[in-house]
Order: structure tokens, then sequence, then C-alpha cells
């Protein structure tokens, strides 16, 4: 596919629980829709999964050094998104830089955080992942493994919770047939 990109670029906000696949999906949207797309990189307390790597993933900082920028103004948002001290966060910089470059900058961020942007990017548009059924997500979430028990439900717990906001959203994408949410995401972006 191969759009017209002489439109503004735009924020993209992707939302949903955690295990719905918004990995997966992004990255079919990424080679698929033919637009000059950028991943938002965040900033996180949270320590590194095997595979992540810093810069990339995620810019990993220490709690101390997060509460820095924090104080500094220099997040566009940011929260603790599953309790317990880990913060995650967008810098106000990484955002503005990927507009001016002419990209159309995506930020995959949790439900807190869209709606802070959308109070300050009104343009920004919100888009938000959701699975076919609940037991689809916590089968999901118990399949991956790469954390503790406890991590686990305080996931679950936070997904439950993301759910509810969804009608929050401009657009809603159920992950259900891949193919399907790829065309529905692009179609999407493509309203003007
Ligand atoms: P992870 O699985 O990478 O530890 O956590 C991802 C969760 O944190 C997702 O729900 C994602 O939407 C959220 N998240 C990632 N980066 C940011 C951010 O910069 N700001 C906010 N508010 N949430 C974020």
């Amino acid at each position: 596919m191969n759009h017209q990109t002489s439109q503004i670029p735009k924020l993209l906000v992707v939302s949903g629980p955690s295990g719905v696949g918004k990995g997966t999906l992004l990255r079919r949207v990424f080679a698929e829709s033919g637009l000059p797309l950028t991943m938002s990189v965040s900033v996180t307390t949270r320590k590194p999964r095997p595979g992540e790597i810093d810069g990339v993933h995620y810019q990993f900082l220490s709690t101390e050094e997060f509460e820095t920028k924090r104080n500094a103004g220099e997040f566009l948002e940011c929260f603790e998104v599953f309790g317990k001290g880990t913060w995650y966060g967008t810098l106000r910089h990484t955002v503005e830089k990927g507009l001016a470059a002419g990209n159309w900058v995506v930020l995959e961020i949790d439900v807190k955080g869209a709606k802070a942007v959308k109070e300050q990017f009104p343009e920004a548009v919100l888009l938000f992942i959701e699975p076919k059924n609940v037991e689809v997500l916590k089968e999901r979430l118990l399949g991956r493994g790469t954390e503790t028990e406890e991590a686990m439900q305080r996931r679950l717990a936070t997904a439950l919770e993301e759910l509810k906001h969804a009608q929050e959203f401009e657009h809603r994408i159920i992950n259900d047939d891949l193919d399907v949410a790829v065309k529905q995401f692009i179609s999407c972006i493509l309203t003007p």
C-alpha cells in the first residue's frame, strides 16, 4: 500500500490492555501503511525484559533519574501504570522532534496517558485495541510467562480496568483476526 503522505503529520495514541497484541498489530501497520510512522520511545523505571534494548524498546531509567525529568517538566504525560512504583512516561521532546521531522508519531501508552495527551494535543487520534473477549486476554497474559504471578495478577487487574475505558476512545479495534484489525487501523488513521 502506498498512500499520499502529504497530509499533516498526525499524533496517534494507541491504548489497550496488556496482552491484546498491540505490538504485533503495530508492526504490521508500520510495514503495510506506507505512512512515515515512527514509534515514540517511552521512558520507564521497569527493568528490561530479556531481549529489550535501551533506547529502542524503552529508555530505561532509575526511579531517581525519572523523578528528575518529571520535576523538570520534561514529560508530556507520565503515570505509575501497574502500581508498585513502576513509572512510564512520554517525553515532550520525543513527540515534538518526531512531528517536526514530518513523521506520524505513534504513542503506545495506557488510558490515563492517552487522556492526558488528548488534553494537550486535541488533534491527536486515539485508538483503543480490544480483545475478542476477556478469556482470550487472560490466556495471552498467562501464556507470556515473563513475569511473577503477582506481577501477572496486577497486569490482569489493570487490563480489566482499562477495558472499561474503551468507549472514551475515538476508534475501537477488535484484534481478533489480525488482517482485519490491520486494515481497520489503517483506515481509521487515514480518515481526515
Ligand atoms: P510493559 O508491558 O512494556 O511493561 O508495559 C506496557 C504498558 O505500559 C502498556 O499498557 C503501555 O500502554 C504502558 N505504557 C508504556 N509506555 C508508556 C508511557 O510512556 N506512558 C504511559 N502512560 N503508559 C505507557
